[in-house]
Parts: C-alpha cells; structure tokens; sequence
C-alpha cells in the first residue's frame, strides 16, 4: 500500500479530574496518543466519533442487551475449536490489555487486521499486546498469507493459522463488508458495535451493542465464570440467543431514552 506521510503539532494535554465528561476524554487522549505512535489512523479517530455519539444515546453504560450478547458470545468462544480475536487500531489503543487477558481466558489467537494496513503498523499493534503479555500475534507480515473471498481492502488478508481457519471470530470495531463475508465462510461472527444501526451489527451472529471499553473486561469476567459450566449449559445459552431481539432491544432502549429525555425537558419549568 502506497502511504503518505505527515507532520502535525498536536498539543498533549492533561484532562482535569473535575471534568464532567473526563472519561470520554481520557478515550480521545489515548486514541491521539495512539495515533502518535502510529497504532491509530486519523480515520479511527472519526469512527470513534461516530461510536461516542451513539455511546450518548446509550447512557454511557452497558446495559441488558449488552450483557445478554456478552454472555452468548462468551458461550461461543468457550464453545470454539479455533476462536480467533481481530485486533484493529482503535480496540488495540483502548483494550489491549483485556483483549491479552481474553485470549488467555478462552484460549484464542489474536490477530492484526486492518483497513489501512502498513507493516509498521502492524508491527506497533503486535508490540503493544506484547507488552501486555500476548505471546502470539498472527496477521502481521507475511503471515497474512491468505485472503477472504469477496473482499477488496486490505482487510480481506488473513492469517491462514488464524481467521481463515476461525470458526469463532470476535470483531471489536468492524466494518459491515468483512462481518458479511466472514458470516458468508461460516463462521460465528461476534461483533461489538455501539452503533445497533450498523452493517456489521446487523450482519454479525452476536453483536454486544456497547463501547470497548465496557464490553471486554465484562467479557473476560463473563468467560472466567462460564467456563466452570459444562457444555450442554453453554449450548442452551447459544440456542437461546437471538441477535434480531437484542438489536431491537437497543434501539427500542434509545428511542425510548430520547422520548424520555424530551418530556422531561418539555415538563421541566420555563429557564430551568
Ligand atoms: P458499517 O460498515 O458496519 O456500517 P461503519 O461504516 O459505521 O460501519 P466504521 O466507520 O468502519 O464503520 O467503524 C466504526 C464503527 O465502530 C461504528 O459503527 C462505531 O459506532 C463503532 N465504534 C467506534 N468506537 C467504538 C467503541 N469504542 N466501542 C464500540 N464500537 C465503536
């Protein structure tokens, strides 16, 4: 891929404790950070965007949709032969760690893939879930020495020891074209999406409709209790799963919110 180099002067600054959305940005601040290091894309940081709008309208928290998709999908990765976790630049920069710390727990590879894919980023993406203690990553280099069919990004090169042979695959942060074509190779496809309205959250077989951030510690905490129950549990935990009832709950969940939010507004006294 032909690149393009850059200079910005971006400012680092210190996000003050008292700050009443101090966490949201404590996110931008690191994903910035990230992007100095050459982990994330300027590309990222608008999809980010777009995932912090609908974060909003979620409340900010992980609420009962998610947690039931989290539970489903930590049924599947417990359940898989080969589970494989795609790590992009955005979910690298927020959860590496817990991504390390999910692989360990569900026995699964994890592996670099990425839209705007250079070696040196790829190579900054292993090096960071290193340092959190992976001790394999796939999909950098020429181990990507395999493609998914009807795709034409740089996401369609794969790991032959990996996705290609996944029959689980976890995608925090996708876009709806590869969930598609990874669903159309048969394979379970769990997707974490802020965004319900997404191609990839409606083509996904599990989409935990909450932010990174959230929704993969609950993982690894979720995995670490399922994994004391037998196989036949887990199995009636898939069987029960619909994906179409969770996506309606979470945006019946936000056009309720949104109605809620405006009576009140519309009751509250005139300047108040
Ligand atoms: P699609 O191709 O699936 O329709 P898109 O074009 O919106 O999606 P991208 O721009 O590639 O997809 O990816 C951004 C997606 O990631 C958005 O749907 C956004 O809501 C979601 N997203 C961004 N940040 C987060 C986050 N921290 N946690 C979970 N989801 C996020």
């Amino acid at each position: 891929m032909k690149t393009k180099k850059v200079f910005i002067e971006i400012p680092l600054v210190e996000v003050p404790s008292s700050h009443p959305r101090r966490e949201s940005l404590v996110l931008r601040e690191k994903l910035v950070n990230a992007m100095i290091k050459g982990i994330v894309v300027p590309h990222g940081l608008i999809a980010h965007g777009r995932g912090e709008c609908f974060d909003y309208l979620l409340g900010e928290r992980t609420q009962p949709f998610a947690k039931k998709a989290i539970e489903a999908a930590a049924a599947a990765l417990i359940l898989a032969k080969n589970p494989v976790i795609s790590v992009n630049g955005n979910s690298a920069a927020l959860a590496a760690k817990h991504i390390v710390e999910l692989a360990k727990v569900v026995d699964a590879d994890i592996e670099v893939n990425l839209f705007y894919r250079t070696y040196r980023r790829e190579q900054a993406i292993a090096q960071l879930l290193r340092s959190f203690g992976a001790s394999k990553v796939l999909g950098v280099g020429e181990d990507a020495d395999a493609v998914i069919p009807e795709l034409h990004s740089e996401r369609r090169r794969v790991s032959s020891r990996g996705i290609l042979r996944a029959d689980v695959v976890l995608v925090p942060l996708e876009d709806g074209d590869r969930t598609q074509a990874l669903v159309n190779m048969g394979k379970l496809v769990i997707a974490i999406d802020l965004n319900p309205l997404s191609r990839t959250s409606m083509s996904a077989n599990i989409t935990i409709v909450d932010n990174v951030v959230r929704a993969i510690p609950l993982l690894v905490e979720t995995a670490r209790r399922l994994i004391k129950e037998d196989n036949r549990y887990l199995r009636s935990i898939l069987r029960n799963y619909d994906n179409r009832a969770t996506l309606a709950e979470a945006i019946n969940f936000i056009a309720k919110r949104l109605v809620n939010l405006s009576k009140e507004l519309s009751s509250a006294p005139r300047g108040s």
